[in-house]
């Protein structure tokens, strides 16, 4: 007997009416509804446990619309054009229904033969963004991961592959001595644990102080690379990012590649959110040199406005790709289709969503010029949050065309008040949603982000408006 086959038909066409019907409230509502979640652990727990039945099911009718209030009551609402907030963006209606197509299908993507369109629909979206990076399309390699920390553990494997003969088979036993890669004081802390999933171990990291502008100092960087040879170290990699999570750096990445050239080391670019500035013309050349590089980060589900978790990992030596994840099967099919590895052979993945599909349907959908007139929108929305801010008195403390401005006020400086303060007292208002970042200057300052194409100048308004009214209300009275 089938299972209950007959009966689930009309709930789920009922489900997906009401589904398509909440996809247009929500969209419209999102502007308006509170940035941040009321919720407390409890109360969650308490709704749980009284609307749902996990012992005995109950029916969609039900379980949609209820998971969907509690979803919309106790959560940040990342979409909102009033969340000004970390890399999380309003996301493009092409990437939703890409990803409802992933999951309609169920389209497994570990190898080419299982899901020829899907991934010949990854691969053409990849050929162009490698292209826009600057990078050859001969023996490159690229993939999708489930995000930037994937890719950023796919490039240290590639860089031990690439380096270390013996490494595939004796781990890093096989290093010569202790192994050591830079980054910027300022890089992603995902580093922080792919040195551990590598085994590598963070002594490996050598942190390079940055300069006034928070990017990586190349001196320092040569220098250091210079001292740890002397001291028997085996530098191996260098990470530059491009588009500090903290700031908005870049590091200078044509110097950066000099160096790590000269000392034959793996250059990898951390470009998870400010690699779409490449699809600008006019934000490209901050990323001068990026086709430099041996292996790229830049997430989709960032600046590229498509759902979550869709990163990409791009290489340029498939060879060290392929000897940091081949393995070989019985019960697999073949593993290449024209010279290009399967995805289960060259990721470290095994089962595999479509992940691309939602970008390659948002490319289909915007093109290339609709994703570069996002991209600089976002940008000039980012530099009149920049003049609102200084016109209106408050303290621009980083200087990047990409838009994330960190900020503060005399007042709050003088009164020596946490920003954190500030933050607890917008999130209680409601309006709007801002994070904090110490800089490196050893400063606590706000952080406003521009990450949705949907954000305008009104809703900047509100923003300078609630930092006002905050302001005051924290002024001893
Ligand atoms: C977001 C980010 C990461 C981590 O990427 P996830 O997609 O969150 O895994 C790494 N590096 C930088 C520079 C980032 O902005």
């Amino acid at each position: 007997m089938p299972f209950a086959r007959s009966t689930t038909a009309p709930a789920f066409r009922d489900a997906w009416a009401w589904l398509g019907k909440e996809a247009e409230r929500f969209r419209e509502e999102v502007r308006d509804l509170p940035p941040s979640p009321r919720a407390t652990r409890t109360g969650l727990q308490a709704e749980l446990q009284a609307r749902f039945d996990l012992e005995g099911g109950g029916e969609l009718a039900h379980v949609v619309p209820g998971v969907a209030r509690l979803l919309r009551e106790g959560s940040v609402h990342v979409t909102s054009p009033r969340y000004l907030g970390l890399f999380n963006p309003t996301v493009l209606e092409a990437g939703i229904l890409g990803d409802v197509l992933a999951a309609l299908y169920n389209l497994q993507l570990a190898a080419w033969s299982h899901a020829p369109a899907a991934t010949e629909m990854e691969r053409a979206v990849l050929d162009r963004l490698r292209d826009a990076l600057g990078l050859p399309a001969q023996d490159s390699q690229a993939n999708f991961t489930t995000g930037g920390n994937e890719a950023n553990l796919s490039g240290v494997l590639a860089a031990l592959a690439h380096r270390f003969p013996g490494w595939r088979v004796r781990g890093i036993r096989a290093l010569p001595a202790r192994p050591a890669l830079y980054l910027s004081g300022e890089a992603h802390h995902s580093m922080a644990k792919v040195v551990r999933m590598t085994g590598l171990g963070t002594e490996s990291l050598r942190p390079v102080p940055v300069g006034q502008d928070f990017a990586m100092d190349v001196e320092s960087l040569h220098r250091m690379i210079r001292e740890d040879l002397r001291d028997g170290w085996s530098p191996f990699m260098v990470v530059a990012t491009a588009g500090t999570t903290g700031t908005g750096a870049v590091d200078p990445l044509r110097e950066v590649a000099d160096v790590a050239s000269s000392h034959g080391l793996w250059l990898h670019v951390d470009a998870a959110w400010g690699g779409a500035a490449v699809l600008s013309p006019t934000l490209k050349p901050l990323l001068a040199g990026i086709e430099k590089a041996d292996s790229v980060t830049w997430d989709a589900h960032k600046w590229l406005a498509v759902p979550m978790g869709a990163g990409m990992f791009f290489c340029r030596h498939r060879d060290a790709v392929v000897r940091a994840f081949s393995v070989s099967t019985g019960y697999m099919p073949p593993d290449a289709t024209d010279g290009i590895p399967d995805a289960y052979v060259s990721t470290p993945q095994w089962s595999r969503r479509a992940i691309g599909l939602k970008l390659f349907m948002a490319m289909a959908h915007l093109g290339e010029v609709g994703y570069a007139r996002l991209i600089e929108a976002q940008a000039a929305m980012g530099e009149r949050l920049r003049e609102l801010l200084l016109r209106e008195g408050w303290l621009v403390l980083n200087d990047t065309r990409l838009p994330v401005v960190c900020f503060t006020h005399e007042r709050i400086r003088q009164k020596g008040t946490d920003p954190d303060r500030v933050l607890e007292a917008l999130y209680r208002r409601g309006k709007v949603w801002i994070s904090a970042v110490t800089l490196p200057t050893g400063e606590r300052a706000l952080r406003a982000c521009v990450t949705s194409y949907l954000t305008d100048e009104k809703d900047l308004r509100v923003l300078l408006d609630e930092l006002d009214e905050v302001l005051h209300e924290l002024r001893p009275s």
